[in-house]
């Protein structure tokens, strides 16, 4: 029951119309999603959307209502979970607490009749920077390391892709933070092919070269991190993916490069290509931290020319360490939000100031009025 040894070049894996129901409720809808060879993909979304099933269904540990999983270009779909060249590594860590850290990497090697694994073992141990506690037993790590070990079990394997199910899950958040970063640079290292589930979007954001969003079982857009949160395609991911400030709008004049848009009886500007609709009536998105503030009146900073609604009245500001929040009341009633940097560079401002908000045309974006703007 030996997984496939060797490197993982070549072997995209492809769910085709992959699809899990459960009775009459459906948790994930004929999925079609190609991960290339040696990427780190991320499937973000919230709680109950599918995930986790998903990522079940390709370890063999769920099986599919109907569709496909390949791998490599064969179909795994019917294999048994210990005969597909896949590893899990879940939220609980699930080492053996009788066994020491290096005898817990051993394990797999072992179990698959391998005499000689110390170099292995001390290779993947110095991977994860663990070499030093080689000796130690599970309830004598931190949870950090604890992960680091689950993680080169798992590896040890040499699996053709790496199932991650909120791996982090358990950490606080600055060892959070720190892992991120270690996976990834562990991911680029051994270069296999990484899935990794999480509902935390700076967690897919940090990690993932590809990030899909899915929502209630389908994936609703799929792309590198800065595309997603740059051009939304929808109103769910635009706001899962942070604050985007959506304003209703209509287009008044879309002839060209550029289009022009009505928004509150204020005329601003977007380029074509951020337009995610052919429909008149639009949610005009701009995020948080592309917008500066000015004094009512006041020119805008050359950086952020081009867009400017007036007539705002901060209603709040918090500190947020690098940058500080101020929540602005717009004269239409409805609340935007502006991050600001703590460059020292900007007026000093207080609740209840007048101020305009400037914004460069080109970080505008306009979703389908249709959708729900929450
Ligand atoms: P979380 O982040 O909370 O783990 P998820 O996105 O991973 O969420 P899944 O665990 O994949 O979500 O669940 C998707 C949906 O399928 C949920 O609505 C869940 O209630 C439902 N579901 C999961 N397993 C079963 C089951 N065995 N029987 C019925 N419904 C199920």
């Amino acid at each position: 029951a030996a997984p496939t040894e060797g490197t993982s070049a070549g072997t995209d894996l492809v769910l085709r119309g992959l699809r899990k129901s459960y009775g009459s409720f459906t948790a994930v809808h004929d999925l079609d999603l190609v991960v290339p060879s040696g990427s780190f993909f991320a499937l973000l979304g919230p709680s109950g959307c599918g995930k986790t099933t998903t990522l079940r269904m390709v370890a063999g540990l769920e099986e599919p209502t109907s569709g496909q999983i390949m791998l490599g270009g064969s179909d795994v779909s019917r294999l048994k979970p210990y005969k597909r060249p896949v590893n899990t590594v879940f939220q609980s860590y699930a080492l053996f607490p009788h066994l020491s850290i290096a005898e817990n990497v051993a394990f797999g090697l072992k179990r698959r009749g391998k005499k000689k694994v110390d170099a292995e073992v001390a290779a993947m141990l110095e991977l994860v920077e663990l070499s030093d506690l080689a000796k130690r037993r599970p309830a004598q790590l931190s949870g950090g390391q604890q992960q680091r070990v689950a993680l080169a079990r798992a590896l040890i394997n040499r699996p053709q892709v790496l199932l991650l199910d909120e791996p982090l899950g358990a950490l606080d958040l600055k060892l959070r933070r720190q892992m991120q970063l270690e996976l990834k640079h562990i991911q680029t290292e051994v270069g296999l092919t990484f899935v990794h589930v999480t509902h935390d979007q700076e967690e897919a954001m940090t990690m993932a070269d590809t990030v899909a969003v899915m929502n209630k079982g389908r994936i609703e857009q799929m792309g590198a991190p800065e595309d997603l949160y740059e051009n939304p395609a929808t109103t769910f991911v635009a706001n899962f993916l942070g604050q985007s400030n959506l304003v209703a709008g209509s287009v008044v004049e879309g002839g060209g490069e550029t289009v022009a848009l009505d928004v509150q009886g204020t005329r601003l500007t977007a380029p074509r290509a951020r337009l995610a609709t052919d429909a008149p009536q639009v949610w005009v998105g701009v995020r948080p931290e592309k917008i500066t503030l000015t004094r009512a009146g006041s020119p805008a900073p050359s950086a952020a020319a081009g867009n400017l609604l007036a007539g705002g009245v901060v209603t709040d500001i918090s500190f947020v360490g690098v940058s500080t929040q101020y929540v602005v009341r717009m004269p239409w009633g409805q609340e935007l939000s502006v991050f600001l940097q703590n460059t020292g560079a900007h007026e000093r401002l207080v609740v209840g100031d007048a101020v305009d908000l400037h914004w460069s045309p080109d970080h505008t974006f306009c979703l389908d009025a249709s959708q729900d703007a929450r």
